[in-house]
């Protein structure tokens, strides 16, 4: 069990309208209440990091139409994680997968209205997805009157609400919840909002049937999963590999490690660091990372050398998601800061109160923002305390480790210099 190839099944060059009918076969006419049982039995679950089921997300909307009109459709190719690479892949190089998938998500709840949403700055993303839109208009295919929606090139602008918000007329920000965007959303309709790569697997379960999707992967985590492998491996990328593989045969899909590991970043920015040893026998799906300690996310894998320093690679991702923070909540806007603030004095300077400091702040942050920003961030941070325990009493007694003089291994936007370290 490692790589798989059904949504790169294409090929690693753009499929066009033809290549992917080739490869794919058409779409079948299949009746909304079937589509939903199949992508039901199949275990199809989000792939943008809630990881929630697909067939009851769509079965909420579907069965909201009754209530509150005809639903509206919202396939999410933002990908906010900065490490992640595997929904632009995915729209670069397989679009008309993604386009199946929504045309029949919105057959499967009843919608007419299909947009899809991508960050501003990825031009050449927008490029192909027309292509491929005008592809379809030409053959009379089903989607091709999508709409391409570009969004404000931020971490929080993608998540769910920000992006009903957005497409109602207001800004790009998370506003608090319920009502839940399935229950009430863009034009006060029911809407699914799903990630591009979710959409995609719905498109091919539905072609294949809910055996053949489960014939990738575990009984509890069926199917392939896109990730981005980045790091010390010997050849970074975005991968599909099936889902229940271990952390070791993970690492291996990139070529393995080329040196000793210290910890692996899971799940992204949003995600836990995991200890090299608790990694190696994890199962890659979203609820192995989480028995392990960890969370799957958006499928991002970050291998962290031994002789990097955790605290400061952790340090850095916290000043950028404080820099992210939509600013709308007092304690998303005050506390991640001061969490950032006390992780960098403990890399930078060793001091010694800082754990403590971030002990008692975590509880006052986490859980407590209209979105779930704030809880990404202290998870991340908490985890950088608990598996990089040696380093923080090395720290504390000695100072600064040498791991601070090597290059930075997890990538960090320009834009979060907009925020100065407040030390
Ligand atoms: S929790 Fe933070 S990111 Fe989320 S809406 Fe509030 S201020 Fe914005």
């Amino acid at each position: 069990m490692s790589t798989a190839h059904r949504l790169t099944a294409t090929g690693p060059s753009y499929a066009d309208l033809a290549v992917h009918l080739r490869c794919h076969g058409p779409l079948p006419a299949a009746d909304p209440a079937w589509i939903i049982e199949v992508v039901d039995r199949s275990g199809l679950t989000g792939r943008g990091g809630a990881a929630f089921p697909t067939g009851r997300k769509l079965r909420a909307v579907a069965g909201g139409s009754r209530r509150s009109g005809a639903p509206v459709v919202v396939a999410n190719g933002c990908e906010g994680e900065p490490a992640s690479s595997k929904d632009r892949t995915l729209l670069l190089k397989a679009p008309h997968l993604i386009l199946d998938g929504i045309a029949l998500a919105a057959r499967a709840v009843g919608a007419q209205d299909m947009r899809l949403c991508v960050h501003e700055d990825q031009t050449d993303v927008i490029r192909t997805l027309r292509q491929a839109l005008g592809e379809r208009r030409a053959a009379g295919a089903p989607g091709a009157d999508v709409e391409i929606v570009t969004v404000p090139d931020r971490y929080v602008a993608s998540e769910e609400s920000a992006l009903v918000q957005l497409l109602n007329g207001g800004p790009a920000l998370p506003l608090a919840t319920p009502p839940r965007p399935f229950e009430k959303g863009v034009r006060g309709r029911p809407t699914l909002i799903d990630n591009v790569e979710t959409l995609a697997h719905l498109a091919l379960a539905v072609r294949h049937g809910a055996d053949w999707f489960r014939s990738a992967g575990t009984p509890d985590a069926p199917g392939t999963a896109l990730v981005t492998l980045g790091g010390a491996v010997a050849v970074p990328g975005v991968y599909e590999v099936e889902l229940g593989l271990s952390g070791a045969e993970l690492l291996a899909v990139a070529g393995g490690p080329v040196e000793p590991l210290r910890a692996v970043l899971c799940g992204g920015y949003f995600g836990a660091w995991l200890r090299s040893d608790r990694f190696a026998p994890a199962r890659i799906s979203a609820r192995g990372l989480q028995n392990a300690g960890a969370a799957m996310g958006a499928g991002v894998f970050l291998a962290l050398p031994a002789t990097s320093c955790g605290l400061a690679e952790t340090a850095r991702v916290a000043r950028y998601l404080a820099a992210q923070s939509a600013g709308q909540c007092g304690p998303c806007l005050n506390g991640l800061p001061a969490l950032a603030d006390a992780l960098t004095g403990l890399a930078m300077r060793g001091d010694r109160k800082a754990a403590t400091t971030i002990a008692s702040l975590a509880p006052y942050v986490a859980g407590r923002g209209a979105c779930r920003h704030p809880d990404g961030a202290v998870r991340l941070v908490t985890s950088a305390l608990s598996e990089f325990g040696d380093d923080l009493r090395l720290h504390t007694s000695r100072g600064p480790c040498a791991g601070l003089r090597r290059a930075p291994i997890l990538p960090v936007p320009a834009a979060s210099s907009r925020v100065p370290e407040r030390v």
